[in-house]
């Protein structure tokens, strides 16, 4: 210990081990401690995980000329907010901080070219062994698979006949399969197609009906929409399909902006963004103007070529979708217009596909790593009465932002391809945890407006603090050199308004006076006046916040997961490590407050996992505690439009359902998430799979 923490310290980082819940330490205990690999015993504590962690991290620094002494304090603001739980970096981080494995980040995306090989190294074979080389030490893969040729298509060196995407996605899965033996956690696969693609239905059939719990299990699939798509479904038109192999409409991904093919683009964005760069480059277009088209004369194109495989009806395919999600929650959609119209960097390339969870919209071979935010430990007492501790907040922000960035820095990263997209734009990913527990400390329920209303101050303050860290940054160390000052577009200038929001979604009512004061300090937030800052000194990140799921590390950190609402007050949580039960600690402090602390109480809503129904139990805390199911639909897709707004990469979300919502639900909120500004979304039906990982009640 001496060894660790400093002669006669270790005392004190003992007791910081009592912060661990029990499941915290099962979990820590299963992957992420140490093991000596010859005896198999630990060689550390969870106090020494983290010490090793933030040392790590620290010690970068000696690059950019800091001298021990600042880099041993550095070391120590990192140790604290890791070990008081105010921020947990994401698992590869913690996993393989100062290992001989070196991958600490927990997304990537990886491109997927029609060849087997190529010189480049973005075959189907070569995605593979890059995938089988993240999967290994616990990264996710997010893949687009439509530069594929469809099924039936001909394969001129061997005469032969293609067996299409869906299958060479089955390659990908088994091999997940096979590496998920000796990795070191589940590795987690994003499958997507877009809309136009000739083998479309496949797809999103890839993993519903039959095949729902036996095809493709290490994939979340989504579907890729544009929106000429969207608004071909609310019109009931039809859409084309088409063979990439047969087109060269589409060209490179960089030509995404000055062509309409593929993504029928509206013209209206086209021009807007060809003026801009008219503008920005004082007259001197390096566009290819006549590469410009509008959509009918791409598909007179595209017709002419033959690569118009055939038409479908929109509003069909789209319930195709529908359908297919209710069934299963597979797939899901992201919505590629949005992506690309509030990606910062847009300039360098189109995005095509997302990591497994959403939260990062990244461009071929990019990584970005993660790490979040614990919200309830900022609900702090002042006169008895709770209130939301904003300055710790933003210190806790500025030093996570620092952390993060240092992460690009320490990263050993198993391909050059991979080290060079990601160190070009330096993405990171600051998040949130215990936003539900912080609601119920604060006496707000989740599904009203009121935390709908904190959810967008509290995203905008963030965001506020995270991008002001990272110019910050940049003046201290330069900024990412892919950064160009008049081409990078800030992503709040396009942030829709809270009002506009709720107007959206028909919501009349709006919040409180008690909200609006809780929050009074982010409207004073001037984030133009930043952005001068920004022109002047750059920014070391191209984006600076991601809402991840935070699956592992909100139960390392003892709080609910990422933005989503309580899940159950208790249930079985099935893990790959066991069988947990729980009960909600937050919910039992409230239960011995109002003295229904009885075990028989316990037991009985430990049945259900709920208390909404519960006529035996106080209104206000029937209120409170609303779990994933009880709140409806409508309040899941809006918070998730709160955090999108102030957020330059993507919002993890899960919108749960009862098992009673039929199809017609599914239908709305897909539509509601376009309408919103959404970049991806995805539902979950209760029961609606064999496998699920998070039961209900106890008693199953
Ligand atoms: N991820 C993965 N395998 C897993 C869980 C997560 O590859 O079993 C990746 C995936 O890219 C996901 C990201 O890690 O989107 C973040 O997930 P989460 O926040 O749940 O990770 P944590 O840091 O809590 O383990």
């Amino acid at each position: 210990y001496n060894h660790v923490y400093g002669k006669g310290k270790w005392k004190d980082f003992d007791q910081k081990d009592l912060l661990l819940s029990y499941n915290a330490l099962k979990v820590l205990e299963a992957r992420y401690l140490l093991k000596d690999p010859n005896t198999l015993r630990y060689i550390e504590t969870p106090q020494m995980l983290f010490r090793r962690v933030a040392r790590f991290l620290a010690k970068v620094e000696s690059k950019y000329g800091k001298s021990e002494e600042e880099i041993k304090k550095l070391e120590d603001k990192f140790y604290d907010m890791i070990s008081d739980l105010r921020f947990v970096p994401n698992s590869p981080t913690l996993m393989n901080s100062e290992t001989r494995l070196g991958i600490l980040s927990a997304c990537f995306v990886i491109p997927v070219k029609d060849a087997m090989t190529t010189p480049e190294g973005d075959g189907i074979y070569d995605a593979l062994r890059a995938t089988a080389l993240v999967h290994q030490q616990g990264g996710g893969t997010g893949f687009d698979f439509s530069e594929l040729r469809p099924k039936g298509d001909v394969v001129a060196s061997t005469a032969g006949v293609a067996s299409g995407p869906v299958s060479f996605m089955k390659v990908f899965d088994a091999s997940t399969d096979v590496i998920k033996q000796g990795g070191k956690r589940r590795g987690a696969n994003m499958g997507v197609m877009h809309v136009w693609h000739a083998d479309i239905e496949d797809f999103i059939k890839a993993k519903t009906g039959q095949l729902k719990d036996v095809q493709l299990q290490n994939f979340n699939i989504s579907v890729g929409v544009y929106d000429y798509f969207m608004e071909a479904v609310e019109r009931g038109e039809t859409v084309p399909l088409i063979n990439p192999r047969k087109t060269k409409i589409p060209g490179t991904d960089h030509e995404y902006y000055i062509t309409r093919a593929r993504g029928y683009m509206k013209e209206e964005w086209v021009q807007e963004i060809i003026l801009d760069e008219l503008e920005e480059k004082g007259g001197s277009v390096s566009l290819d103007e006549s590469k410009i088209v509008t959509v009918d004369e791409a598909l007179i194109i595209a017709n002419k070529e033959g690569a118009i495989v055939r038409y479908v009806n929109a509003k069909s395919l789209f319930d195709e979708i529908v359908k297919g999600a209710w069934d299963s929650g597979d797939p899901g959609l992201l919505f590629i217009d949005t992506i690309n119209r509030r990606h910062p960097v847009w300039y360098l390339g189109k995005i095509n596909a997302t990591n497994p969870c959403g939260e990062e919209p990244l461009l071929p071979w990019e990584s970005c790593n993660l790490g979040s935010i614990n919200l309830e430990k900022f609900v702090i007492e002042i006169n008895g009465k709770p209130v939301i501790d904003w300055s710790g907040l933003a210190d806790t922000i500025t030093y996570a932002v620092r952390f993060l960035d240092n992460v690009i820095d320490a990263n050993r990263y198993p391909l050059k391809q991979i080290e060079e997209a990601t160190k070009r734009t330096r993405k990171i990913g600051l998040g949130v945890m215990g936003l539900a527990r912080m609601f119920i400390k604060l006496g707000i329920s989740y599904d009203s407006v009121d935390a709908l209303y904190l959810s967008y101050q509290l995203a905008k303050f963030i965001y506020y603090y995270a991008y002001k860290a990272s110019i910050d940054l940049a003046k201290e160390k330069g900024p990412f050199p892919a950064y160009n000052s008049k081409l990078y577009r800030d992503i709040w200038e396009s942030a829709i308004s809270f009002e506009e929001l709720l107007n959206i979604a028909g919501i009349q009512e709006r919040p409180s006076d008690y909200v609006r004061k809780l929050a009074s300090v982010v409207d004073k937030l001037d984030l133009s006046e930043l952005k001068g800052e920004r022109l002047k000194y750059g920014l070391r990140n191209s984006t600076v916040v991601s809402i991840a799921p935070t699956g592992t590390i909100s139960i390392i950190a003892g709080t609910s997961s990422s933005i989503e609402p309580l899940f159950a007050l208790a249930f079985v949580r099935n893990v790959a490590v066991g069988k947990f039960i729980e009960i909600d600690p937050l919910f039992l402090e409230y239960l011995r407050k109002y003295e229904l602390d009885d075990p028989e109480v316990i037991q009985k809503i430990a049945e259900t996992g709920t208390i909404g129904e519960n006529v035996f139990m106080p209104r206000s805390l029937r209120r409170l505690f609303r779990t994933a199911h009880e709140v409806s639909p409508i309040y899941h897709v809006l918070h998730q439009a709160m955090w999108q707004q102030w957020n330059d990469s993507g919002t993890s979300k899960t919108i749960n359902l009862r098992t009673e919502e039929p199809p017609e639900t599914v239908e709305k909120v897909y539509l509601l998430a376009w309408k919103l500004g959404i970049k991806g979304i995805t539902v979950y039906r209760d029961k609606s799979k064999q496998q699920q990982v998070i039961y209900f009640g106890v008693k199953k």
